[in-house]
């Protein structure tokens, strides 16, 4: 069995039993539970002494999709509402098996044309999609942590320059502190990158206005009026627990007036630009010097899919490339190598689910299902308004709603413990998924909704089952 030469033969056939699963799997995924307690057992099945001799190619596929498809946390289904995670669209998905099945190294022309050509174009479309200007350079990344991580690295080389100093071939040291500015609703992630980058997670001065974290753009004017130099702010589109949005045309406005940089993350909430009814959540967007988002979210492409737009396109090649290894194309290449435009060197071509999906549906499709989402989280919002025993915190903006449990008569001091157990009972019964966050003080659901498989029938099953556990918890 041992070697993979032996078992040439068996790659088509292994793949078809992927296929044939497909069918049946894709077809319960919208009734199935998100969580199944018994598939617990499914686990040790994957555990084990590594072999001596292999179990060999079918065997081992089969086995592998016995315990995946029972044990799979079904979060690609219309029900999985915590954190903020998308599915795969018919076609983002078929394209992301057309990834492994080509198995691009992605990151060179040489290695690949079809996946840089691939990464071009979709990065162009995605840039019409959100309305960004073309000029704008760009790559794809894992994930929006990466795509932070891209823009602020871009922030950090173009502050460096603006010291004197080439951060990218020298480093931070003699340089003062980075100052970063943010309000409130500033994304772990962003925190991530800065941790990475050397910055330094505590760098971030946040000024809020209130307690929710909404951003003091006045405060924010007067510090960068304070600070010495050239500052980086970090504005947020799409908050986590709300789906609210800092200004962002404010704040590229005081970019422009103290000489900083504007990094938007728009993980999720860069889609509002996607509608006309929504997109005034980012309008200035167009203004930043670099964007951040995410495809595994509202994009509906399997993980692990990511964006980073930079205004300016030569920025990202002196911030991540120039290695000057003699094997590796240089600097002036005509062609386009991501491989020196992004933090990751080979990678998998993982414009081609982008590509697909984007190709499959177009602009009216994306346009179709935010709107949707919209009106899924607005009806959420109304249920919950409507529900005597329920308590909006927060107005529904965008795809995320949050509200509490208050049934008359329990006292404030009592409330947040009482949320706090629904939450665990509602992730523990399975049948919807949404857990619980802390918003200005107060334990609270917050529901988001970016499935394109959601439909009013989820939405409606999420509210009674809240409002079955509450009942059972509450009494
Ligand atoms: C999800 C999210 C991120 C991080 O995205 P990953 O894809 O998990 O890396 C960053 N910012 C915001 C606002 C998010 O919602």
């Amino acid at each position: 069995m041992s070697d993979p030469l032996n078992e040439r033969d068996t790659a088509a056939a292994a793949l078809g039993m992927v296929a044939e699963a497909a069918g049946p799997y894709l077809g319960s995924l919208p009734d199935l539970p998100v969580h199944d307690h018994d598939a617990g057992g499914l686990l040790d099945l994957l555990d084990g002494e590594l072999s001596e001799d292999g179990a060999g190619t079918l065997d081992s596929v089969a086995q592998l999709l016995r315990v995946g498809v029972g044990a799979a946390t079904h979060s690609s289904g219309p029900r999985f509402f915590h954190f903020i995670v998308g599915g795969s669209t018919p076609a983002a998905q078929a394209g992301d098996w057309v990834t492994s099945l080509l198995d691009q190294a992605t990151g060179l022309w040489l290695t690949s044309p079809l996946a840089s050509r691939a990464e071009t174009v979709v990065l162009r479309w995605l840039k019409d999609l959100f309305g960004l200007p073309r000029s704008y350079g760009g790559v794809l990344t894992p994930s929006a942590t990466f795509a932070n991580l891209t823009g602020l690295a871009c922030a950090r080389q173009w502050w460096g320059e603006r010291h004197g100093a080439d951060v990218a071939a020298d480093g931070l040291a003699g340089l003062p502190r980075m100052p970063v500015l943010s309000g409130g609703y500033i994304h772990p992630s962003s925190r991530k990158a800065l941790q990475v980058l050397g910055c330094g997670r505590d760098a971030v001065r946040v000024l809020s206005r209130d307690d929710a974290g909404r951003v003091d753009v006045a405060a924010m004017d007067r510090a960068l009026g304070e600070i010495a130099g050239p500052a980086v702010i970090v504005g947020n589109a799409g908050e986590v627990n709300t789906g609210d949005f800092d200004p962002l045309d404010e704040l590229a406005t005081l970019a422009e007036r103290h000489g900083a940089w504007l990094h938007v993350d728009g993980a999720f909430g860069l889609f509002a630009a996607t509608t006309p009814r929504l997109s005034h959540l980012v309008a200035g967007v167009e203004r930043a010097h670099s964007v951040a988002a995410d495809g595994h979210k509202w994009l509906n492409v399997p993980y692990e899919s990511g964006f980073a737009f930079v205004r300016d396109p030569a920025l990202p090649g002196r911030t991540f490339g120039a290695w000057g290894a003699p094997y590796l194309p240089s600097a002036d290449d005509p062609n386009i190598n991501y491989n020196f435009l992004g933090p990751e060197s080979s990678r998998r071509a993982r414009a081609l689910p982008i590509w697909a999906t984007l190709r499959a549906y177009g602009r009216s499709g994306y346009r179709e299902m935010a709107e949707r989402h919209h009106d899924l989280a607005l009806r959420l919002g109304g249920i919950v308004e409507q529900a005597p025993d329920l308590e909006l915190l927060a107005p529904v903006r965008l795809c995320v709603v949050c509200f509490r449990y208050r049934p008359p008569g329990v006292p404030e001091e009592e409330l947040n413990e009482l949320n706090r157990r629904i939450g665990v009972e509602l992730l523990a019964d399975g049948r919807v998924f949404a857990g619980t966050t802390t918003y200005r003080g107060m334990t609270a659901l917050r529901p988001a909704i970016v499935n394109w498989r959601t439909t009013e029938t989820d939405i409606d099953l999420l509210a009674s089952v809240v409002g079955e556990i509450a009942a059972r918890v509450g009494t």
